[in-house]
């Protein structure tokens, strides 16, 4: 359920509000809004009056929930989430870029991503040091130690760091190194993940699956939110369907019905979308009218000579040049890059 203060309600009634809603068994997640503070109660009982809570003192409405997922929807924060990470913010006016390899290969290979990606205008370098490779005999990432090389990398050029996790066990060494914690696809309903993650005070950034709905994505989001960490961020890496000529199929409609659904904000992917490194500028270009929020978008130094997903890699001189025409669309949709 949720509860809607009015304008100007004070901290006495919102904690009136919260005391009745913990007696009545609902966890209460709190959103202070710059208009209105919205109250999320889940987990529990379905049969109650909502009367109950019209009449306490302060209280502009108050709603019962009908879809699946409660605080990853739109009604819980109406004006949008902005999740704030080493000063930049995702979901405000600016379209983040994240970029970088697939996977961090050496420390020189990262380092000539890290100046290649800054220097273009992307604020977050990418790069996986746990790989999820399809095949067990494909290169599986250096671990911590390419953490390690993209830090150090990373801060020489003034950028944050994105890696992928892919168990409990890696979250410690994650937080450690990097700013956003990203789930990948294949682990979208991996549901101990997800709950540990929520207990993290890092922001997520998480891959809808290769073959999850979108209120499938917006469930796992959920699991995140419910575990008490806010800062989740969305992403369309694609989906699998009967269309072979692409990797995957690139949903640019997911971005903004996610937009309308959820507060969270939505990325795009537009390499693993489209898994050809000449369809991923014009993908990107989609995206960012379509609304998203930021793009992660896989560049390399030397795509031919990749290690993983070289054939969906930008070389420098194409992410420069796709830079160069974001930043012309962005303004045409109220954004800027
Ligand atoms: C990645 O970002 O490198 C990755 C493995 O993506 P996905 O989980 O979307 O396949
Ligand atoms: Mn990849």
């Amino acid at each position: 359920m949720l509860v809607v203060m009015q304008q100007g309600a004070t901290e006495e009634q919102i904690d009136a509000v919260i005391e009745r809603m913990v007696e009545m068994g609902f966890n209460v997640h709190r959103s202070t809004g710059v208009i209105h503070t919205v109250l999320g109660g889940v987990g529990g009982k379905e049969e109650f009056d909502l009367e109950v809570f019209t009449v306490m003192g302060g209280v502009k409405e108050a709603h019962r929930i009908i879809s699946p997922y409660k605080l990853a929807s739109r009604a819980f924060h109406p004006a949008g989430t902005v999740v704030k990470v080493g000063g930049i913010e995702i979901g405000g006016p600016e379209v983040i870029v994240m970029a970088g390899p697939c996977s961090v290969e050496s420390r020189e290979q990262i380092e000539r991503s890290a100046a290649i990606v800054a220097s273009a205008g992307a604020k977050v370098i990418r790069g996986g040091a746990f790989k999820p490779r399809s095949s067990p005999y494909s290169f599986q990432g250096l671990g911590e130690e390419g953490l390690q090389m993209m830090r150090a990398a990373a801060d020489r050029h003034g950028l944050l760091v994105v890696s992928e996790v892919m168990d409990q066990t890696q979250i410690p060494t994650l937080a450690n190194h990097a700013d956003i914690l990203q789930v990948g696809a294949r682990n979208m309903q991996n549901f101990n993940l997800l709950r540990e993650l929520g207990r993290e005070r890092k922001p997520i950034l998480l891959k809808r699956g290769i073959a999850a709905t979108i209120e499938e994505l917006l469930l796992s989001a959920e699991y995140i939110l419910s575990g008490g960490n806010y800062d989740v961020i969305l992403c369309e890496r694609g989906i699998r369907t009967f269309e072979t000529y692409t990797r995957n199929t690139m949903d640019i409609s997911a971005i903004p019905v996610v937009k309308t659904l959820s507060h969270l904000p939505m990325m795009a992917d537009p390499s693993h979308g489209t898994g050809r490194r000449d369809k991923v500028a014009p993908m990107a270009r989609a995206a960012v009218a379509a609304g998203a929020d930021g793009l992660l978008i896989e560049v390399h130094p030397d795509p031919d000579r990749a290690l993983s997903d070289g054939a969906q890699s930008l070389a420098p001189d194409q992410f420069a040049e796709l830079m160069e025409q974001l930043r012309m669309i962005a303004p045409a949709v109220g954004r800027r890059i």
